[in-house]
């Protein structure tokens, strides 16, 4: 007998996004995706309770049969365009035309570019990144940021995680680009497993992590090095920039996509 998926599309309030997640982890289900920022699909065996109603506008519950969802879920994953000449795709798309194109099998890893904070990384490192620099990926995910660097002719890459699935999914992304592993090194661990001085240090992790870390991150950096911090919402923005302030960089562009943002500083 062919057991039923459980799909449910949730449509969220305003800035309930981190109390939805809180919400939802009490239960066991099978996957769940950000489509936009309002919206929400979940999978599951067996129907959640109602969600709390302060933080779900509103929900809607179908059934599907099993061995469609293997197929179904990749329908979520579309190629994207993040500037007129780059795009990620994940590998069963076709090929994009783009001249900049980043294959990523979309997992567990974060990094697929549909989030704003990678979209608004990508964006300003292709507007400031430049060949045979050396780049610093902390918090690589899925690698996406670094396979940037490389085709846009990086000299060194070095990526950090401290989560080791994504140090395995980076991997993978690497051999969809025809990259190698090889070709950058790739570390388990924090900022203190990093040797050296980068051009362009990449960080999209999160508000705290750049008030405690900004002042080792900065020590990694060239003298005309520069810094892209991500990860944090507006609300954050201005502690964020006294930390920055702080060990002496000054802000060259800040980009703010869905509210979340990007921001390019150097000394
Ligand atoms: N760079 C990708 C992924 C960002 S998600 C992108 O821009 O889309 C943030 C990543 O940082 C996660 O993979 C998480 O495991 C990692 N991370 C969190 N804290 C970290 C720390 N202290 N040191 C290194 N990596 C960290």
């Amino acid at each position: 007998m062919k057991r039923v998926w459980t799909k449910i599309t949730f449509k969220l309030r305003d800035e309930q996004k981190e109390a939805f997640w809180m919400w939802l982890s009490e239960f066991q289900i099978a996957g769940a995706w950000e489509i936009d920022e309002r919206t929400v699909v979940v999978y599951c065996w067996d129907p959640l309770p109602a969600p709390p109603p302060l933080v779900v506008g509103e929900w809607q519950e179908e059934k599907e049969e099993e061995e469609e969802w293997g197929q179904k879920w990749k329908k979520y994953f579309q190629t994207i365009w993040i500037d007129h000449d780059l795009a990620v795709r994940p590998p069963w798309e076709k090929k994009s035309g783009a001249p900049l194109e980043i294959v990523i099998y979309p997992a567990y890893a974060f990094g697929t570019g549909h989030h704003p904070t990678t979209r608004g990384c990508l964006q300003l490192m292709k507007k400031y990144f430049r060949e045979n620099w050396s780049f610093l990926d902390l918090g690589t995910g899925s690698g996406i940021l670094s396979i940037l660097a490389l085709k846009m002719g990086a000299k060194r890459v070095c990526a950090v995680d401290i989560d080791p699935l994504a140090i395995e999914e980076v991997g993978r992304n690497l051999q969809l680009n025809g990259l190698e592993v090889s070709h950058l090194e790739l570390l388990r661990g924090e900022l203190s497993v990093v040797q050296g001085r980068f051009d362009f240090i990449a960080a999209n992790i999160g508000p705290y992590f750049h008030q405690e870390y900004l002042p080792e991150m900065s020590s990694h950096l060239e003298e005309k090095g520069m810094l892209l911090l991500s990860g944090f919402e507006v609300d954050d923005l201005s502690s964020v920039q006294r930390s920055i302030d702080e060990v002496g960089l000054s802000v060259l562009e800040s980009l703010v996509l869905s509210s979340w943002v990007s921001v390019v500083c150097r000394r």
